[in-house]
Parts: C-alpha cells; structure tokens; sequence
C-alpha cells in the first residue's frame, strides 16, 4: 500500500508528499521542495517565508488586474450565495453566465457569435478542435479534418490541445501528437529571419511554406490553423509586419479556419483588448482563458464566428442536441468573478495602461541591460515581454542548454525579490506582469532584472564562460 501520511509533515515535505507539480522535474523537485505563496496584494506575492516579490509574470501570464481584488471577491461571495452552481446542459442557464457570454462578444472583435465556456485554455482547445472537425462534418466535409499549429507552440495539454502545442516535453511518453495535427514553421525574428530580409518579406515565407503545406496536405483534408497572437511559451515571439495577413490570405483561399488562441494575449495584454485587435487577425474561433477571469477563478470561454454560428442553426433541425460541454461550461461564480475582473479593465483603462508600461518597460530594459554581455534580444508587445539571453552578441550563439542560464537569471530574480519565469525551449526570460503596474512597479522590476541579469553575466566572465 502506498500510503503517504502527509499531514504530519512540515508544509514543504507535506507538499514532496503529496503533490504532482506540472511543467517541473520531479527529480528537481524532490531534491530542492516547492516555493509556497502565502499572499498577494497589488502586483506584490509574499511567500511563506516572508519574501516580498514583485510578480512580474502576473502568476502565469494570468492575473491582468492584480490581486486582492475586493470587488472580484465580493461579486463572487454574492453569487456563491445566491447560486453557487448551476449548469447549462439542455437549456438550463443562470444570470452571471448569459452576462458574461454577451460582455465577452461586446469585448471580442466584430463577427464573432457565440460563447461556450469552459474551466481552462487545453479544454477550451479541444472544444476548438471539436468545433473544427463538427462543423465540417455539418457541411458535409468530412475530410477537411487537420489542424496545422506551428512549430513550439504551447496551446494546453489535453489530449487535443496537448497535441497542437509542439514542445517534446509535452508529446515524449505521452503518446501525442493526434495523427490529425500538422506544424508549420512558427514566426522568430531574433533566430530564424534573415538579417537582410525584410519582415514583410518574411512573412511572405512563411505564409508560402504554409500554403505548401496545406497544398501537399490535400486542402480538403485541412480544416483549420491556430497561433497565438504573440507566441508566448514558445519564446515570446511577436510577428513579423504583414504576418497575419499573408496568413489569412492563404487560409482563405484554402476554406480552412482560423483559431486565435487568445489564451495570453486576450483581455488587454497586449495593449489592446485582444491580440486580434492589435494584429487586425480575423478569427473563425478565439481561444480565451487566463486574462478572462484574472485567475481569480478557472474560466476559460470558446468563442465562434458567424459563419460556423450560420451552419450549426441552419442544420440544427436535422441534429440532436449539440453533444458537448461540461458540468461547468456555466460556472455562475467563475461568471461573476469574470464579470467583475472585467469591470475593473474597464473602469480602470487596463488596457490603455497595458500599452503605456509595457511601452516604458520595453525601453527601460533596453536602457539598463540592452548593452549586457548576455543579453541578445528584447522584444514583445505590451505586458508580454521577452528578454534572450546569448553566449556571443554577435553570432547569436546560445548557451548550452544544460547550463540552465534563464534558471539562473531567474533564481537571482528570487534573491532581488521579483518573479519572472524561465521557458522551455531555450534561454528566455518572460516577463507578463499584471497590467496595473505603476511607472515606479516598472522600475523595480526592471531593477530586479538587471540586478539578475548582472549578477548571472559577471559570475559567467569570473568563470570564462563569456568573454
Ligand atoms: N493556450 C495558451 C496560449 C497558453 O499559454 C495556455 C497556458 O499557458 C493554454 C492554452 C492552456 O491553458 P490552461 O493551462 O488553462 O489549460
């Protein structure tokens, strides 16, 4: 019997113990325990030891309005005790959800119809994926099934959802991708463009190694194509000028969807109210989840256009009913903590903000640590920045992977009392803070990060591992 009596154990031990952590090597784990938050208040997380950090990634690219919202808790209390649940199976719904639905469309770019919500950006994908593959069985292509995603994407971890996102870590032992999924190759100006193409230039290659794709495919047998707006676990990477264009273009031509997995980008991040908006993206099904509820609880929303919306009521007479959601695809709470989360963008200009900091901490970054040994690249949009740490400036030359040269940035990071996260793919830095970060928020965290950044490049000329 594998019985573990956890509750006599320290809270560190307790949690070795007891808890499976994602994303995180249990190996590493096991040897070095967790880092428990205890409390957060503004843009400020306190651990359990008393460590006052500055999150400069809004927990996980997630807590736009910051914490200690009284108005989210308040809205949610009062729900909780009016109607804590109730569902949305066969036509069942409740006050806070048909609100929510209806901000959501107010919120979204022109055309879009319909809401199904759900608890999380991966089920909120396989929803997508389902709604692909229904709506072409509706219009009688049952072929027109594939979904190209682009190379490290991360779009969620459900069996659909994991197989879009393209990272070895989320496929090895897991047996994924789906045999449905395709990649093409994803945007990266600092790595992949070439120094003397222009970035519309750029994106005309990738749109035509897309087009390529589809064609060689078979375009009946493609149904759709998903990208975040800015690539954020896959690097940070924003578009190269005329990205999304060329790309719709060739969707277009091909019948084959768009999904825009808005899941970081969506609810102000990027200084517009989605990064739809700020690309002039026109999705077929937007992918929302994070930045929709703040956090605060788990909500996540699916969200159709009208031409998909046109095909499910002209052949909803011959259907039973519409054969998906889930026990919470109408979470009164979650609605109500969304609603207010809302609000509080609104009231406050959020996304307005979002613009003007993430503007100041771009140049502030470029200012302080542009010019550090290691640093080869500062790049992103809004609240959603991203820091490349290089061995050579000039070439670009990564450092070797095991040496764990984001980890360390970050690990500084804990010692200068501020949060940014490390990426799996290679040495960079995220930053994503909450978007209520004032001028003087700015300046500390990038404080903190040239403290960190410093720290990691002088430890590495001591040790010749940079000249
Ligand atoms: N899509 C994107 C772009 C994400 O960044 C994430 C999570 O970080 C997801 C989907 C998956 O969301 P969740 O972790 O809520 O399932």
């Amino acid at each position: 019997m594998n019985h573990n009596p956890a509750h006599n154990l320290a809270l560190e031990e307790m949690d070795k113990a007891c808890l499976l952590h994602p994303a995180t090597s249990i190996a590493d784990h096991l040897a070095n325990g967790p880092r428990i938050m205890a409390e957060a208040s503004g843009v400020h997380v306190t651990d359990t030891r008393g460590n006052r950090f500055l999150d400069g990634a809004a927990g996980l690219w997630c807590v736009n309005v910051g914490y200690g919202r009284k108005e989210i808790v308040e809205a949610v209390n009062a729900q909780m005790s009016r109607l804590p649940f109730f569902h949305s199976f066969t036509s069942m719904s409740n006050e806070p959800s048909i609100r929510l639905g209806d901000k959501v469309l107010r919120w979204a770019p022109e055309g879009m119809s319909k809401v199904i919500f759900g608890s999380g950006g991966s089920d909120a994908n396989d929803t997508n994926i389902k709604l692909v593959w229904y709506y072409n069985n509706l219009r009688g292509m049952p072929d027109k099934k594939k979904i190209i995603s682009r190379d490290r994407a991360y779009h969620g971890v459900t069996i659909g959802a994991g197989s879009l996102t393209a990272m070895p870590v989320y496929h090895q032992k897991f047996d994924l991708p789906l045999p449905q999924i395709r990649y093409t190759r994803s945007v990266d100006m600092f790595r992949d463009k070439p120094a003397d193409m222009s970035e519309p230039d750029y994106s005309k290659l990738l749109a035509g190694e897309l087009e390529k794709l589809i064609l060689s495919e078979g375009p009946e047998t493609v149904g759709a194509f998903i990208a975040e707006p800015v690539m954020g676990t896959g690097g940070v990477l924003p578009p190269p000028e005329g990205y999304f264009q060329e790309v719709q273009a060739v969707l277009d031509k091909y019948d084959v969807l768009m999904i825009a997995d808005e899941v970081i980008c969506g609810f102000g991040r990027l200084g517009a109210r989605f990064g739809s908006e700020f690309y002039g993206i026109r999705p077929d099904i937007m992918t929302m989840a994070k930045g929709l509820s703040s956090g605060y609880l788990p909500l996540s929303a699916s969200v159709i256009n009208d031409r998909i919306w046109a095909v499910l009521e002209e052949t909803a007479p011959q259907m039973a009913s519409f054969g998906h959601g889930f026990t919470y695809s109408a979470h009164p709470a979650c609605a109500a903590a969304a609603l207010a989360n809302i609000e509080i963008l609104e009231r406050e200009n959020l996304v307005g903000n979002a613009a003007k900091m993430g503007a100041l901490l771009k140049t502030r970054l470029k200012e302080t640590i542009g010019d550090s040994p290691i640093v080869g690249d500062i790049r992103g949009e809004g609240m959603m920045i991203g820091l490349e740490l290089v061995k050579d400036r000039e070439t670009k030359e990564a450092f070797d992977l095991s040496l764990k040269t984001a980890g360390k940035v970050q690990a500084k990071g804990y010692e200068n009392l501020i949060l940014v996260r490390t990426l799996p793919h290679r040495d960079v830095i995220a930053m994503s803070p909450p978007l209520s970060m004032t001028e003087e928020n700015v300046e500390a965290l990038v404080a903190g990060v040239k403290a960190s950044v410093d720290a990691v490049a002088d430890a590495y000329k001591a040790d010749r591992l940079i000249a």
